[in-house]
């Protein structure tokens, strides 16, 4: 993510207040098509349980619920958000991390105060719906990006060489602790939107050696986890190729090369493919979008204005500003991943549920911003970040995946549309053919349901064909009573079908 901030709050908040309506289709340059399936071919096994990543990032969660936002699921019925997310297919979500997101006193930056008990809770909750985390530790007290990697400000004086040791421990204790809160951690991002810049650092092979520091941490904590470093915009095809040649001179030990990739400001799928495969075969790695997003409206449903609107000048806005166009643009990213090969290994959809509290007033959208961080950066964030010279929210909540009221888009359908999907495992249980009560023996119950079956009547529904089929002939018919009557006269021993068999439960 770049840019996002300063040009929300200084061009387009007053534009948003005034033009809180809809516009024409001047600019609308494409019409939206039905959505199609995405499928990974040949994906990994080894990787997410063979199944592509359908991720999403909610780094702001924990500080918009308690903003008083709510959300709901397609029946219009409130619901954890997490459950609502998995429902519609996602299976990963990624969290950044800021080492101390306050200025020391107890007061928060904002951004969704996202240090590492919040990034804790949220593993906690995504891991109750069997969901992976991908931990994206930023390195920084506040958000880091290709214009801003600012160190964390009790490491601002350390030499090289005790900074490559911070970060190892920073690292350890980071993936400790969302692993122990019962966080299924898949991947490890190494940095934000590095692209020649970290914690500081701006000599590419002096990052190569901080990002050695934090790979090691990992991989002596636990070597499934993947490690994955993070670029900002594939459109600049020359920067990404020599990041990957600089990280393979210095031998660096990762698996995943991430990349932003938003529509509007990163060039065309096509070239961010071609740039991915070309890393991908070269190095042999991994390769993803771990940030993408588009609007699916002109309105602004906090008062605080959007980075991205008709309005936006110098950017591409290949697909109509509606929810059929951010359904095609997130579908068209999956399919460019795909289109990498047996390396591509999804998309992260960026912060689709940072939106503001429903229908209050401006005055409360500020409280809630200040008091729980919600918004982007409250008046403490200045004394760390220079640019965070205004307070605001959400400039992104017209790229939400959910309304403004908390009610999920179509366009969140998009993930329950990505292949290949692995069943969970079918459990059997051992039956005994003729039990159709399942009480342990055959006796009179038993007898009355399989009439009740063989006619037709409830419950006949709910006995699996399996247990009524004595004669094994594919049919429940009077001949199988006629065998239940045998049986229990004692005149045969066992049925035709056999004794057991297996049901799924
Ligand atoms: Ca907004």
């Amino acid at each position: 993510m770049k840019k996002f901030f300063i040009r929300a709050a200084s061009v387009l908040l007053s534009a948003a207040l005034i033009f809180n309506a809809s516009f024409g289709a001047a600019e609308k340059k494409t019409a939206s098509a039905e959505a199609g399936a995405v499928t990974f071919v040949n994906f990994p096994e080894s990787v997410n349980g063979g199944e592509p990543i359908r991720g999403v990032d909610v780094s702001s969660i924990i500080s918009v619920e308690k903003s008083g936002v709510r959300f709901y699921d397609d029946r219009g019925r409130e619901e954890d958000i997490f459950k609502i997310l998995h429902d519609h297919g996602v299976n990963y979500i990624r969290v950044r991390i800021w080492n101390e997101p306050n200025d020391g006193s107890g007061h928060s930056y904002g951004g969704g105060n996202t240090d590492l008990d919040t990034a804790a809770e949220i593993a906690r909750r995504a891991s109750k719906y069997g969901m992976k985390m991908l931990v994206d530790i930023h390195y920084s007290d506040f958000w880091a990006d290709p214009e801003k990697q600012t160190r964390p400000k009790y490491w601002a004086q350390h030499s090289h060489e005790v900074l490559k040791g911070e970060i190892y421990k920073w690292t350890t204790w980071v993936v400790k602790v969302i692993d122990e809160a019962g966080g299924n951690i898949g991947m490890v991002q190494v940095g934000n939107e590095t692209s020649c810049f970290f914690c500081g650092e701006k000599d590419m092979y002096k990052i190569c050696d901080l990002f050695a520091s934090a790979n090691k941490a990992i991989r002596d904590y636990d070597r499934n986890i993947l490690i994955a470093h993070h670029f900002a915009n594939p459109s600049n095809a020359d920067h990404y190729l020599w990041y990957a040649k600089v990280m393979n001179e210095c031998k660096l030990d990762y698996d995943v090369f991430a990349t932003s990739y938003y529509p509007y400001w990163h060039g065309t799928t096509e070239n961010m493919t071609s740039v991915l495969k070309n890393i991908a075969n070269t190095y042999n790695k991994y390769v993803m979008v771990a940030e993408t997003a588009y609007p699916y409206t002109n309105e602004d449903g906090d008062g605080f204005g959007n980075t991205i609107s008709s309005y936006s000048k110098g950017v591409d806005l290949n697909y109509d500003i509606s929810v059929e166009g951010q359904t095609k643009a997130l579908t068209d990213v999956f399919q460019a991943v795909a289109d990498v090969g047996e390396k591509g290994l999804g998309v992260f959809y960026w912060e689709p549920a940072w939106i503001g509290e429903y229908n209050v007033s401006q005055q409360k959208q500020r409280e809630n911003w200040e008091k729980y961080g919600s918004g982007w950066a409250t008046a403490y964030a200045s004394g760390y970040d220079k640019n965070a010279t205004e307070t605001g929210g959400s400039s992104f909540d017209n790229q939400a995946l959910f309304d403004f009221s908390g009610h999920p888009l179509s366009s969140l359908d998009v993930f329950n549309n990505v292949y290949p999907k692995k069943q969970p495992p079918v459990k059997y249980e051992t039956a005994y053919i003729g039990d159709l009560n399942k009480d342990g023996r055959i006796n009179v119950y038993d007898l009355c349901l399989l009439k009740r079956v063989c006619f037709a009547e409830k419950p006949s529904r709910m006995i699996p064909k399996g247990l009524c089929d004595l004669n094994a002939d594919s049919e429940i018919t009077t001949a199988d009573i006629v065998l239940m009557q045998q049986y229990l006269f004692g005149r045969i021993g066992s049925f035709p079908a056999g004794i057991k068999t297996e049901l799924p439960v």
